[in-house]
């Protein structure tokens, strides 16, 4: 589904350049979650926003490509890496308030994305707006769905993130430490919920993370990075009884 080849992407400011992306590698194949390790400042966060083709101006893409479906989304213009972006690439952050619109009941954020997408009736997007509440195991979902973003706990907030993220549904999910800000009794359900919704609906996930528990935990493949490189690509028992690299070693030594 996703292959990226050889990506290699730097930042600059006045005083320095900074080499976040050095000759990247990896692919994610259709229904996969794969998750993406690696200390603060490898580069993981950098990868999903040139995928998004959100990196800032400061940004240069010195090289490589990223095929999706085998075409090159690094060529295609903002319109259609922004279409790309509504429909088949949904991404969750770690802070759920990036993702929602903080003045808007939770039913109406979700019916507007399932009306856009559907050619179905505002009433009928609100219905299944609410249905979608239920699957991401809100209790009560018609009474969430008259709330607002601010008067939900953190862990639901992000259920309702994932709702969002998967009402179009998307072919890819990028998370960004989606469960980071979370308590790990709430964090272990929403990673389950995320892996069920994945094999229910065949999307596939790209899980940031910096905690290998978490990619134990769900993910069939992983890749893992540091200082700006894929250090380490394969498959999660693999990779954990036979790591290469010392920074593995060294994460995997720190698992409980
Ligand atoms: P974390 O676990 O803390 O989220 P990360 O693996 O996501 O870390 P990135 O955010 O991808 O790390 O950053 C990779 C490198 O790129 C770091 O050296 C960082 O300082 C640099 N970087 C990221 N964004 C920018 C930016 N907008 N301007 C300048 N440098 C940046
Ligand atoms: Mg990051």
């Amino acid at each position: 589904l996703l292959q990226i080849n050889n990506l290699s992407v730097e930042f600059s400011s006045m005083l320095q350049t900074v080499k976040a992306l050095n000759h990247v590698s990896f692919s994610i194949g259709p229904g996969e979650i794969l998750g993406i390790v690696g200390e603060s400042g490898s580069g993981k966060s950098v990868t999903a926003l040139t995928i998004l083709g959100l990196l800032e101006k400061n940004a240069r893409i010195k090289s490589g490509e990223i095929l999706y479906k085998g075409k090159n989304i690094l060529q295609i213009s903002k319109k259609e890496q922004q279409e790309l972006r509504g429909k088949e690439i949904a991404m969750i952050f770690q802070e759920p308030m990036t993702s929602l619109h903080p003045t808007m009941r939770i039913g109406d954020q979700l019916a507007e994305v399932i009306h856009r997408h559907r050619s179905i009736s505002y009433k009928e997007a609100y219905r299944q707006a609410v249905l979608s509440l239920d699957e991401v195991k809100i209790n009560d979902p018609e009474l969430v769905a008259r709330k607002y973003p601010f008067e939900l706990s953190g862990g639901m907030r992000q259920r309702v993130v994932i709702a969002l993220a998967m009402s179009a549904p998307p072919d890819l999910l990028i998370a960004d430490e989606p469960t980071t800000a979370l308590d790990v009794t709430i964090q272990h359900e929403i990673l389950k919920l995320m892996k069920e919704l994945a094999e229910k609906r065949g999307t596939s996930i790209m899980l940031i993370t910096h905690d290998l528990g978490v990619v134990t935990q769900v993910c069939q493949r992983v890749v893992v990075m540091y200082a700006g490189k894929v250090v380490e690509t394969g498959k999660t028992e693999e990779v954990l009884h036979q790591p290469v690299h010392p920074y593995t070693r060294a994460l995997i030594g720190a698992l409980p």
